[in-house]
């Protein structure tokens, strides 16, 4: 099969488009004909390389995926050939009390498909378990289903349950042109949220407000905790939902209203802050983190999406031997939403 690999770490030219191994299904898995991968900020970590973390080479990245069931394990008795299928992108035991809580995210052997070990989509085939299968909603085409799982579980997953949101808060969205801000906008909406979206750019703040975000901040031209206090008369607001880190913790913590909640999944800009600890318990704060989500969320987050009430935002597709490209940019920013690769 054609893949894109990566053999060493370094910047966007160390992936190849090259013939790898067709992957052999286990008798618990499906192989999959990749037919959209979409990208996120993991991958760009992955080919980067992290410190202390060893990525088995060479590498296909890749964790959110759409194909077509072209074989089953022996093993495998719920999915059929010909199926559209999207691939939930975390596995775990299944069998420790994490697992059967229904917090297969915080599971001991948790692991992300294209994550750090486990070789993703960026590829024309895939084997993946037949239990992170799910089908594709008839509502979605194959680009649309690749790029939900990742960000919407994410953001489902801060909001609804780490952040508890109920209806009618105020929402801060920053990164708002992310694909994970995309899908914090809708799923805020979805609870009659205010959301006021955050973005480097006026045009990026035009397509938050076509997604439902009903205000918007130009982080480049205006100072966010003035329009905060502007927007929400000096109240503040109840949610951030924030992955940038770095310096913005000092501003962000100074804009929650009390008993506000600031719920964090990312750090691309740094991940040291100064913060004022006055403030988390004379307006009795809360942060919360929150890494990927549970399996549960995610097929909720496709019910929503099979009703239309929820839809994934891709900003181009290109070709799968493109991903260099790809790659580029993402890490320039100049994407709104998601960018999904298509295999030939
Ligand atoms: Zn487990």
């Amino acid at each position: 099969m054609k893949a894109v690999r990566f053999h060493e770490h370094g910047g966007p030219e160390v992936l190849r488009y090259e013939n790898a191994p067709d992957p052999t299904p286990k008798p618990t898995e499906v192989r999959l004909r990749v037919k959209a991968v979409a990208l996120n900020h993991l991958d760009v970590w992955l080919r980067k390389g992290l410190p202390g973390l060893k990525v088995p080479l060479p590498k296909i990245g890749g964790c959110d995926i759409a194909g077509e069931v072209a074989a089953l394990g022996s093993a495998c008795t719920r999915v059929k050939i010909g199926e559209r299928i999207m691939v939930s992108p975390g596995w775990s035991c299944g069998q420790c009390a994490a697992c059967l809580q229904g917090e297969d995210n915080f599971c001991r052997a948790y692991q992300i498909i294209g994550g750090y070990s486990l070789d993703g989509g960026c590829a024309e085939l895939v084997c993946v378990p037949e239990v992170n299968c799910i089908t594709i909603p008839e509502r979605l085409d194959y680009p649309s289903a690749a790029a939900v799982p990742l960000i919407f579980l994410t953001a489902w997953n801060m909001l609804v349950r780490r952040a508890h949101l109920k209806d009618g808060e105020d929402v801060l969205v920053m990164g708002a042109g992310s694909g994970v801000g995309t899908a914090a906008i809708q799923i805020a909406k979805l609870f009659r949220s205010r959301v006021i979206a955050v973005a480097g750019t006026d045009d990026k703040l035009a397509k938050a407000a076509g997604l439902g975000a009903d205000a918007g901040i130009n982080y480049a031209t205006q100072d966010l905790a003035q329009e905060v206090r502007r927007l929400t008369g000096k109240r503040g607001v109840d949610v951030v939902f924030e992955h940038v880190g770095g310096t913005t913790w000092e501003k962000l913590i100074p804009t929650l209203a009390p008993g506000g909640r600031l719920v964090t999944c990312g750090a691309t800009a740094g991940y040291e802050s100064k913060v004022d600890i006055r403030y988390f318990f004379s307006k009795s704060l809360a942060v919360l983190g929150a890494f990927m989500g549970c399996k549960a969320d995610l097929l909720e987050v496709v019910r929503h999406m099979a009703e239309g009430r929820l839809r994934p935002v891709v900003d181009r597709t290109l070709p799968l031997s493109e991903c260099a490209r790809a790659h580029r940019l993402i890490e320039d920013r100049a994407v709104f939403g998601k960018i999904v690769l298509l295999p030939e």
